[in-house]
């Protein structure tokens, strides 16, 4: 049987000034997934995310978080609070200070403001970043400024970070942009290590990288605005529907 689902979007519509950048948009995820969309330019790939996050919300349309919970009256940062976290295309780390104090940045984040100011970093709390640490592959560079590390790298801090969030859904935007093939590589075992804990939305364009994450899993096609097909990489490469909007007529 499938898992339950994490998210479920059913008949979301968005339009900016008459433009429909969505279109009745049914998309769902099981928990534990890992999910890559892929879409031309203007798909509405980013707008997609916007809409889960609150960042834009819908014309009409219900995005189901979990079992009950609605996320369109929610605010942006109620939703992140529910374990929604997203990863933009730039990295944005602390880069004045250290690997482990922006994981931990993270965690106070969740925690709210008067926690905060009254709260003592714990040993669980350090053995918790040791641990996301260890999963991002950082380890080593833990007591380095973030700002010295590689591009690569800070994409997997910030991925640490949305883990030290709390996060349960994780939407990244783009996570190979820019890496060499090497980074390239170690993201996408990153992402399959975290897939099963973490359910996962990856937006993202390089085939090759698409390959490596998607294979045996569920690939979505978006298409101005709307589903155009979905299944594994294989099917939706060779789907004449695929090859059309890419390629054009
Ligand atoms: P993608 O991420 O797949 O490239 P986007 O979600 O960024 O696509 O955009 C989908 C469409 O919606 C595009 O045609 C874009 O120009 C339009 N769009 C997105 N955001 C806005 C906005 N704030 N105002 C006007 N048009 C927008």
């Amino acid at each position: 049987m499938d898992n339950p689902l994490i998210l479920n979007a059913e008949g979301v519509n968005k339009s900016f000034a008459g433009f429909k950048a969505i279109t009745d948009l049914n998309f769902y995820l099981t928990e534990g997934e890992l999910r890559t969309v892929i879409g031309p330019n203007g798909a509405g790939k980013t707008t997609f995310l916007d809409l889960i996050t609150g960042r834009t919300k819908p014309d009409t349309g219900t995005i189901t978080f979990g079992a009950l919970t609605e996320l369109v009256p929610l605010s942006e940062h109620e939703i992140v609070r529910l374990g929604v976290g997203r990863k933009f295309q730039t990295p944005t780390v602390y880069t004045e200070h250290t690997v482990f104090e922006n994981l931990l940045l993270s965690l106070e984040g969740v925690r709210g403001v008067w926690k905060t100011l009254f709260s003592k970093t714990t040993s669980t709390d350090v053995d918790r970043i040791d641990e996301i640490l260890k999963t991002i592959n950082l380890g080593s560079r833990r007591t380095d400024l973030a700002g010295s590390l590689s591009h690569g790298q800070k994409q997997w801090l910030e991925i640490g970070m949305l883990l030290a969030q709390n996060s349960k859904l994780l939407l990244i935007d783009e996570p190979a942009a820019g890496m060499s093939d090497d980074e390239t590589a170690l993201t996408g075992e990153l992402l399959l290590k975290l897939a099963g804990k973490h359910s996962i939305i990856v937006i993202e364009h390089d085939m090759v990288f698409v390959k490596q994450i998607a294979t045996g899993r569920k690939v979505t096609v978006l298409h101005q605005g709307s589903v155009l097909c979905e299944g594994s990489v294989d099917a939706v490469q060779n789907d004449p529907r695929v090859i059309e909007v890419y390629l054009g007529r």
